[in-house]
């Protein structure tokens, strides 16, 4: 054994030692060993570097919390083996997927007594996503990012439908919530173009399921918050790719004319169509410095006082229209018409046009922008919510032209989603109303800042927003949800509860997954001892 192999294994040895004492007696070392690196054929680290990283995330909002250790899987049986030691051992210990880190509170955590299993960092051995141009689909690893896939298919003039609106997130931790971009309104989140799943349940059993097999779980792991399984592979639904996009931006001092040619937007099913609609708001012209502005170059500048808006807010309609090099004559003409019937401030047109994987990525640019300024990890006191159409205008008073005040410290997107694109029996909460809105407060916080991008600042006005929509009953949904105590959590799936309890029971009766969500109980008190198993193992 060299000098680095040593300094692994007694490391684990000690990580194995805290994992005994944390999870009670019963679990034998021989057990714990088996987790910790003889019996996977990726492996388990320990390393103080390994834990750190999995131990933050994107909202950098909670003090980092190290798990005892890290599964790099090479395999959906390497998680089953991980699942089924924890829930057979006498006191269940959490075991986490985690897909980039890009959740704002924790839910990817582990808690201390815990096993992160890394599931975007495999090790070699994780299968590769697997396009199948004849059926129109594409298998991918849970851990899989998006911009792999996106490559993937590409290199057969295929891509997935519905899209985030950044790349850098796994299949598995968006499918976990709902994956929403400005497709969605015609094609349905990303949880509705999925085909099959391979999970592992919380009983350590590999279990494939689709409309046709094992139909329970497989809606109720989508927008499931990783409570029943762990997903390792996915089946996503592919169109033909198109290879440019028209990109669109229009603004408008109306909210009530906005929302209204939003709405008559996304009410269009036919050929003739927008493809993406988005749209956000502007308090401040800080925003056209922002990092979703990439759009707005140096060449092509966006000066808002020249659109007359007297200091009030401003909405910016998001559109592009998707074609392919063939077709760049029609698209002109097809755009004209659409655009017709909005009525924009019409100074305020602005369009370029690139190629679609560019489009997709665009976020990225921004990422990188902002990393050399040391932009990106900072705090992020995210805050998602699905408002109801109905309500949409009230909360437009409250808060953007409110509470917000004049500064926003990050985007704000608005934009309505169709209701039927989504599928009931999924695990995904949207409010009652065939059309609602997500409204995405996407802030950063700043340390040496002023006082209105500090964090506790960003925080007390997330926190006024929630109050200001119960006061006014508007009955908002949190999308990406974070709910303090089960109560919340029960509020928040309303008609959903009572199935989601019961999956629960089903298919995590130990509370062994995605505790960081912080739904059910702490396993540590689950007291009731595990059922033998039979494991109908998928391979892929
Ligand atoms: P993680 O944060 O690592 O995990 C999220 C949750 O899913 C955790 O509870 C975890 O345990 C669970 N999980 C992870 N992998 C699996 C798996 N394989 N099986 C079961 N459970 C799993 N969302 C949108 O819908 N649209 C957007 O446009 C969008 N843009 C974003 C832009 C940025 C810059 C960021 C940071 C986030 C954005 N998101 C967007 C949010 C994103 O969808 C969530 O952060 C989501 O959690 C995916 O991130 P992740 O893959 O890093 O998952």
């Amino acid at each position: 054994m060299n000098r680095e192999m040593t300094s692994s294994f007694l490391l684990l040895t000690f990580a194995i030692c805290k994992l005994i004492i944390a999870v009670g007696l019963n679990v034998g070392p021989s057990e714990l060993l088996r987790i910790g690196a003889i019996d996977v054929d990726g492996h388990f680290t320990v390393h103080p570097s390994d834990l750190a990283s999995v131990s933050s995330d994107f909202g950098m909002l909670k003090s980092p919390e190290e798990p005892l250790a890290v599964l790099h899987p090479s395999s959906a049986e390497d998680v089953a083996r991980l699942v089924r030691t924890a829930y057979g051992s006498a006191t269940a210990f959490p075991v986490s997927a985690r897909g980039h880190g890009h959740s704002i509170n924790g839910q990817a955590a582990a808690g201390r007594n815990g096993v992160v299993v890394e599931m975007n960092h495999g090790v070699t051995g994780t299968p590769k996503p697997l396009v199948r141009p004849d059926e129109m689909y594409v298998d991918v690893w849970g851990g899989e990012l998006w911009v792999d896939v996106l490559k993937k298919t590409l290199e057969h003039g295929l891509a997935p439908k519905s899209w985030t609106d950044y790349l850098y997130l796994t299949v598995g931790g968006t499918l976990s919530n709902a994956g929403i971009s400005g497709q969605a309104f015609h094609h349905g989140p990303q949880i509705s173009n999925v085909l099959e799943l391979d999970v592992v349940t919380g009983k350590g059993e590999v279990m494939r399921c689709s409309e046709e097999e094992n139909t329970r779980l497989f809606h109720g792991v989508l927008g499931g918050l990783g409570q029943f399984g762990i997903i390792t592979r996915a089946r996503i639904s592919l169109e033909p790719a198109p290879q440019r996009v028209r990109w669109i931006r229009v603004l408008y001092s109306s909210f009530k004319v906005f929302t209204e040619d939003q709405e008559y937007l996304i009410s269009m099913h036919g050929q003739l169509k927008f493809d993406y609609v988005e749209g956000f708001v502007i308090v401040d012209e800080g925003l056209v410095n922002n990092w979703r502005s990439s759009f707005f170059s140096p060449r092509n500048p966006v000066k808002i006082s020249s659109v007359s808006s007297n200091g009030s807010v401003l909405y910016c309609l998001e559109i592009t229209k998707n074609y392919h090099d063939s077709d760049s004559e029609i698209v002109d003409q097809e755009v004209e018409i659409l655009m017709k019937k909005l009525n924009f401030i019409p100074t305020s047109v602005f369009t370029t046009d690139l190629q679609y994987v560019d489009f997709l990525d665009r976020v990225h640019k921004a990422e990188l922008k902002l990393r050399s300024k040391n932009l990106w990890e900072v705090p992020h006191p995210w805050l998602n919510l699905f408002v109801p159409k109905s309500r949409i205008s009230d909360f437009d008073k409250g808060v953007f032209k409110g509470i917000l005040g004049n500064k926003t410290s990050g985007p704000i997107l608005i934009y309505p989603m169709n209701k039927d694109k989504w599928d009931e029996r999924s695990s995904a909460v949207t409010p009652d109303e065939e059309v609602f809105y997500l409204v995405a407060l996407l802030r950063s916080a700043l340390t040496d800042g002023e006082e209105t991008q500090k964090l506790e600042y960003l925080k007390d006005q997330n926190r006024r927003i929630l109050e200001f929509c119960e006061q006014a009953k508007i009955n908002v949904k949190q999308y990406l949800p974070h709910h303090a105590t089960q109560e919340e959590w029960v509020a928040h799936f309303g008609d959903k509860w009572d199935r989601f309890r019961s999956l629960k029971a089903e298919f995590d009766p130990r509370h062994i997954l995605a505790t960081g969500q912080r739904i059910f109980q702490n396993p540590s008190l689950s007291l009731f001892p595990p059922s033998s198993s039979s494991s109908s193992a998928a391979s892929w």
